[in-house]
């Protein structure tokens, strides 16, 4: 059997464009994830040790199998990313003038946009992957991190991967996301993630021990997802979880209790100086 001339080029081109993408979503997440628990888990965990949410720290052989996994995840990514590009070529992304000249109106207009319809999108993913048989077959990789690092945020089964960047083909082809607006929301969604996995609460609080913008998700508010499976669903903000009565009853009690740490070691520190 002989292959048609033009396979081997087609394939060759593919082949580049795969890794063109796969450069730029490791770079992303090569930048955010190591640069993250080098900062947050290395250089400032001294200084930040009332921040922890947990006594224990996780091993070292999870931050590999982790990082690895990652690193698989982003394959995926970059093959999803392959799609929404033959979308575009095939002209299935309306709205040109919106992508690619955008107003600055449109620009940040977008930006909100996509950021509600991703969290919207994860919280009724992420639900349906903690049903037992999908659980198993989708998500279960990412819940062998009990206790979370800035290297779990990618750290998916292979069906995850898929399912978490499906996403973006499927909004784009539905909205003309100005394209500065997708790339800040490609660098919030990573930088939120890897936040939301460091294991230190870094949300600000109030005085009553509550979180000062109380419709974000905090680092607890995953956290006790990673603890507790089976409640606290939502990525960014707590909508979902408050509206379908998935938050979990603890949530608030334990933000206070790290907000209180926190605030007891700042207090000692002002009296000493
Ligand atoms: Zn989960
Ligand atoms: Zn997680």
């Amino acid at each position: 059997m002989t292959l048609p001339e033009t396979l081997p080029e087609t394939v060759l081109d593919l082949g580049r464009a795969w890794l063109g993408g796969f450069q730029v979503d490791l770079t992303r997440y090569i930048v955010a994830a190591p640069l993250a628990w080098l900062l947050i888990c290395v250089v400032l965990a001294p200084a930040l040790k009332t921040w922890k949410i947990r006594e224990d720290r996780p091993p070292a052989l999870q931050h590999i199998v982790e990082l690895l996994c990652s690193v698989r995840s982003i394959a995926i990514f970059s093959a999803v990313t392959l799609i929404t590009v033959g979308l575009h070529k095939a002209g299935l992304l309306w709205g040109e003038a919106f992508r690619e000249t955008p107003t600055l109106l449109w620009t940040a207009g977008s930006l909100v946009l996509t950021i509600l319809a991703h969290d919207t999108w994860f919280y009724w993913v992420h639900r349906l992957m903690h049903r037992p048989r999908l659980f198993r077959a989708f998500h279960r990789r990412h819940h062998r991190s009990n206790n979370p690092t800035p290297f779990t945020a990618y750290s998916f089964d292979l069906g995850e991967a898929a399912v978490m960047a499906a996403f973006s083909p499927l909004f784009l082809m539905l909205v003309p996301v100005a394209w500065p607006a997708f790339g800040l929301f490609m660098i919030h969604q990573i930088a939120r993630n890897v936040i939301g996995h460091s294991g230190y609460e870094l949300f600000p609080a109030r005085r009553d021990g509550r979180p000062l913008f109380d419709w974000m998700t905090t680092v607890t508010h995953h956290d006790l997802h990673h603890a507790q499976a089976g409640s606290n669903y939502g990525l960014y903000f707590t909508a979902w979880d408050r509206w379908m009565g998935t938050e979990n009853p603890r949530y608030h009690a334990e933000f206070a209790r790290v907000a209180a740490r926190r605030r007891g070691a700042g207090a000692e520190v002002a009296a000493l100086s």
